[in-house]
């Protein structure tokens, strides 16, 4: 399933043939119901458990995957290549698919067993913002839920590993776009004119200082600006410069801090060098933040060792961004980072070499089915 997907990647929002693969992949099973398309292009089916003992408190758990694929171009020599050229599977999702199958069917399969119900979301468009999850929630994708596991395979760590990292897992992302606007003219009579360049120039250096005279230090927050364009030639002063960039932070107060002091220095170096500006702000995902009683709950099922190849890891908080953190502002979430490096020399996510180690796969398939019968099973209902 994994080699399948990873051939017929599609990107985000255009995810038509991949989720029509995923629905097919529940005919004819046992399920409660199957919902499609949840938002734009999702799928949610849920599993019907069996009877709950007297005075057992009956829960749903929901297990999220994502399913879409990324603009690159693949340039690996695997068998199992993307005949899309415009779309590979570069972050892993293929096999996030195929692992949340694997683990459904296994849920299916022993459905009467369980002492309460799944809830399977396989979620669209977690690469583009706005992101799939939203709709998908709006959708009543967690309709019944009581909690959400959910993970991503992670080349950096350790094949059989997982990490279940307690609170704060990814960092929050923010897009932001500044256009400083002067008068532009020939280069050689700058005092006929106001250089938008040099005044851009100020902010991109002083807003670096925020992270490291503003932020409390105890906090994290990223800025990156990916983009400085200033269109013209060699000698001509443009009219205006437009930076576009990226904020990642570990808490939402950061990002409104950055917003802040963003607005007061553009406003203050515009007013220095007699240009203006515009800012657009957008604050898009927030923080990943795992539910405390989960994250135990997850490293108590792991070394209890019911799948003797997996081991739990620390692992480590990533300025990476998700939209799962969507699911856990409405419920209690847990979302983990499952071991899948190659032997090896091996390329980052999002690199047109990607790829995973798949022996990974059904270790992790392992990891969702025995953590839902478990969770079903043990947790504390009080503790979400
Ligand atoms: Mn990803």
């Amino acid at each position: 399933m994994r080699r399948y997907l990873h051939m017929n990647p599609e990107p985000s929002f255009k995810e038509f043939k991949t989720a029509e693969y995923i629905r097919k992949f529940y005919e004819g099973k046992d399920v409660e119901w199957l919902r499609y398309p949840v938002g734009h292009n999702g799928i949610a089916v849920k599993i019907k458990g069996g009877s709950h003992k007297p005075g057992q408190k009956r829960k749903t758990l929901a297990i999220r995957g994502d399913f879409d694929a990324l603009a690159i171009k693949e340039e690996t020599d695997a068998e199992y290549k993307s005949k899309n050229p415009e779309a590979m599977h570069a972050c892993g999702h293929d096999a996030h698919t195929a692992i949340l199958l694997e683990a459904a069917d296994a849920l299916i399969q022993v459905r009467e067993e369980l002492p309460g119900d799944v809830v399977i979301i396989h979620q669209y468009a977690e690469e583009v913002p706005p992101g799939g999850a939203m709709a998908m929630i709006e959708g009543g994708a967690l309709d019944g839920a009581d909690a959400i596991v959910g993970g991503h395979v992670w080349v950096s760590q350790k094949t059989n590993s997982v990490a279940a990292l307690s609170g704060m897992a990814m960092a929050g992302r923010t897009y932001f776009k500044a256009i400083i606007t002067g008068r532009g003219g020939h280069g050689s009579q700058p005092h006929k004119c106001v250089d938008p360049i040099v005044a851009a120039s100020h902010f991109v250096v002083a807003a670096q200082s925020i992270i490291g005279r503003n932020l409390d230090p105890a906090d994290s927050a990223v800025i990156t600006f990916g983009r400085f364009d200033g269109p013209g030639q060699f000698n001509v002063i443009p009219n205006s410069v437009t930076l576009e960039g990226d904020v990642r932070s570990c808490s939402e107060s950061a990002s409104l801090l950055i917003e802040k002091r963003f607005k007061e220095m553009l406003a203050g170096i515009s007013t220095a060098y007699g240009c203006s500006f515009e800012l657009v702000y957008e604050h898009d995902y927030p923080p990943v933040n795992n539910d405390t009683g989960l994250a135990a709950f997850a490293a108590e099922f792991i070394n209890g060792n019911s799948i003797p190849e997996l081991n739990l890891c620390q692992g480590e908080m990533t300025m990476g961004s998700e939209d799962f953190s969507y699911y856990q502002q409405k419920i209690p979430g847990l979302y983990v980072f499952f071991g899948a490096r190659p032997a090896g020399e091996f390329y980052p996510h999002h690199h047109p070499k990607f790829d995973i180690d798949e022996n990974c796969l059904v270790t992790c398939a392992k990891f969702y089915a025995g953590f839902a019968a478990d969770f079903l099973e043990k947790y504390d209902k009080e503790k979400l």
